[in-house]
């Protein structure tokens, strides 16, 4: 099965690729990953890659669409198929990721959308809060430490990451959804799409996930 996984971030799309993965025998690798990998490797394409994100520019969506393809051809072990997360990010490379592959064992067969209210996203992430010291993470709305700012497990101060804020969120979220909602419609027209109420507890989602992972 090759699935697509999109979420906003904060959406638990990271934490369930992993499970989805480990469950389903997947090959799973995100975008990020792949850039990494071309550019450490020096091929053409990283460089060109490299080139754009030095300048400050985006990446065009030609060079991100064929190393994913490339990336998807060059898998030795197919396992059951590939789980791929953070792609499509546009209604562009969505159709030329299509236009590629139609056809061939590597066109997309599911959409799993991780999908949570913007008010609860803000919940998530503008609550996080990281111990400097051990790393423990912690949340002010849903898990709180026990006294304000300071780590439960070690002692040590708890943080908030410079772009956990409200406004740089917003702005994050704001991006996200321009880009993704087009790519969600155009999947639910195809009857793509399984839309995961991912507002949910961690315990109550995945088990919504297998069955709409299994009721292909
Ligand atoms: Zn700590």
């Amino acid at each position: 099965m090759n699935i697509f996984i999109m979420g906003a971030p904060g959406s638990g799309k990271g934490t369930f690729s992993t499970k989805i993965k480990e469950e389903f025998n997947l090959n799973h690798i995100s975008t990020g990953d792949i850039f990494r990998a071309n550019i450490a490797g020096g091929t053409e394409l990283g460089l060109q890659a490299k080139a754009y994100s030095e300048k400050g520019l985006l990446v065009p969506d030609e060079i991100t669409n064929k190393m994913v393809k490339d990336y998807l051809n060059t898998l030795e072990d197919k396992k059951n198929g590939y789980l791929l997360d953070g792609y499509p990010r546009t209604l562009a490379q969505a159709k030329a990721f299509e236009e590629m592959t139609e056809g061939t064992d590597l066109a997309v067969e599911k959409i799993v959308y991780m999908d949570v209210p913007f008010d609860e996203l803000t919940r998530r992430i503008t609550g996080r809060r990281t111990c400097k010291k051990c790393g423990e993470i912690y949340n002010i709305y849903s898990k709180p430490s026990k006294v304000e700012g300071v780590c439960d497990v070690c002692g040590g101060e708890l943080t908030q990451r410079k772009d956990d804020n409200e406004e740089s969120l917003k702005v994050r979220l704001d991006e996200y959804a321009k880009n993704t909602e087009p790519v969600i419609a155009y999947y639910e027209e195809k009857n793509m799409v399984s839309r995961i109420d991912a507002s949910k507890s961690m315990e109550e989602i995945w088990p919504d996930l297998k069955e709409a992972l299994k009721n292909k």
